[in-house]
């Protein structure tokens, strides 16, 4: 069900600084069930399309190209209250102003490359979920 369900990418920055067991653990530890998931490279017209709300952002160019210049892990996670948990687990999208404890606080180098995302509604993580996985990726 898409309110128990969220989104989320291990960004290039923790995949290339060997950070992706760490972070699943950390997830795994919160008691979030895996329903899909898989590593992969987004292009450019990928980065563009998912992140399309940004388009008009002064960032938006530094963006794509962090987020496809290597393999990301994709993910649809499933717990109770999954989008808001989840935002809390991984913190704020500046490191420098992440709660202690958080996925980025611990693992993200700078505001843009902050390790890893997370959808920011329900409605939203349907559309990122189904972005990334067809319905026989889901389980
Ligand atoms: P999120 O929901 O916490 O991921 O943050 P946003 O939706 O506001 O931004 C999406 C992503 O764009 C962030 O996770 C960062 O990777 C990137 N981003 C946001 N703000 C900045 C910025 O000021 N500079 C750069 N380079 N990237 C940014
Ligand atoms: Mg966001």
């Amino acid at each position: 069900m898409a309110t128990n369900r969220t989104f989320t990418m291990i960004k290039p920055d923790a995949v290339e600084n060997g950070h992706t067991g760490a972070i699943l653990e950390k997830i795994n530890a919160a008691g979030f069930r895996i329903v899909a998931m898989k590593k992969t490279q987004m292009t450019k017209r990928d980065a563009e399309t998912f992140y399309g709300v940004h388009s008009e952002r002064p960032f938006f160019g530094e963006l794509v190209e962090f987020m496809t210049r290597g393999p990301i892990i994709a993910a649809i996670l499933e717990k109770d209250n999954a989008v808001e948990d989840f935002r809390t687990l991984i913190g704020a999208t500046n490191p420098a102003e992440a709660a202690e404890g958080t996925i980025r606080q611990l693992y993200a180098t700078s505001i843009g490359e902050n390790a890893v995302h997370g959808s920011d509604s329900d409605e939203n993580a349907a559309i990122e979920g189904a972005f990334h996985f067809s319905g026989r990726e889901m389980f």
